[in-house]
């Protein structure tokens, strides 16, 4: 499988799972254009990563809250590789504590992080998918969007908000060749997981059938599927990918 000549855009690839995608399709070719909130020299790494695969890459310092500056980053990524056939909505965070003690701020910042931000990413590219009558959206949602998990109001309304979203849009855009998914990862070894308690994390651990946590590369893997063609008949649909845990 190659992607060569085509372009990604992804949100939040300077860490963790979004990292682990822009490899994996830099792997096969594609070109990377991603952005970041603050870790400047983790992109730079990134960057060099890529280039030593052989792929373009470009790296945006662009808040994903900030519409203005997510359609600038489109725009600039359009002009600068000519075209964007894959996006993929990946940056997000968690802010836990029960809905008791939870601040507006807290709740504001989860939702405008995660499900605005997929909003601005997508509504600043979707043209170009649109007027080329084909591509890719692939949304990195989370289990907690679907069976939902105790702290993780703001958190798990925001994922189940993607998931609807991918419904949607994969409705509204088929007729234009466009496919739309989602995929729901459990626990992932990322820095996300490193503020929760080990213990927790054992617990949790307990709850998964294949009894360990899953590692960002697996959650690239499944993106690697649903951008090919073996996936051509797959839209609006969302992959669990979480060892198990949500089997129930
Ligand atoms: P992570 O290791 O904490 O990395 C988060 C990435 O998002 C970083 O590149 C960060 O940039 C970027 N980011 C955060 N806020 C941003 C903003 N306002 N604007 C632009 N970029 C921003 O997280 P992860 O574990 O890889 O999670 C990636 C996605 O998978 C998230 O949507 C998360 O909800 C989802 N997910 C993760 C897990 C898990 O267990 N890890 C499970 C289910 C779903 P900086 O480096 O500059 O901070």
């Amino acid at each position: 499988m190659t992607f060569k000549n085509k372009t990604v855009i992804i949100s939040g690839a300077s860490r963790g799972i979004g990292r682990s995608i822009a490899i994996e399709l830099a792997g096969i070719g594609a070109n990377i254009s991603f952005n970041f909130l603050k870790n400047i020299k983790e992109a730079k790494s990134l960057e060099k990563e890529i280039k030593e695969l052989g792929s373009c890459v470009k790296s945006y310092k662009v808040d994903i809250k900030d519409y203005c500056a997510v359609k600038f980053w489109a725009d600039s990524t359009k002009d600068l590789f000519g075209n964007i056939d894959i996006v993929i909505n990946n940056a997000g965070i968690i802010n836990d504590s029960a809905l008791a003690l939870m601040e507006p701020g807290d709740w504001h910042n989860v939702l405008s992080t995660n499900l605005d931000g997929t909003f601005n990413l997508t509504r600043a590219a979707i043209i170009n998918l649109i007027k080329q009558k084909s591509g890719i959206i692939i949304n990195i949602a989370s289990v907690s969007g679907i069976t939902g998990m105790p702290r993780q109001t703001n958190y798990s309304a925001s994922k189940a908000g993607m998931i609807g979203f991918t419904k949607s849009l994969a409705r509204e855009v088929a007729p234009y060749n466009i496919r739309v998914n989602a995929i729901a990862p459990g626990f992932i070894e990322t820095d996300m997981l490193k503020i929760l308690k080990e213990e927790y994390l054992n617990h949790m651990r307990k709850q998964i059938p294949l009894n360990r946590l899953g590692k960002a590369e697996e959650i690239a893997k499944a993106v690697k599927f649903l951008i090919s063609d073996d996936a051509s008949y797959i839209t609006g649909q969302t992959i669990v990918v979480d060892g198990g845990l949500s089997i129930g």
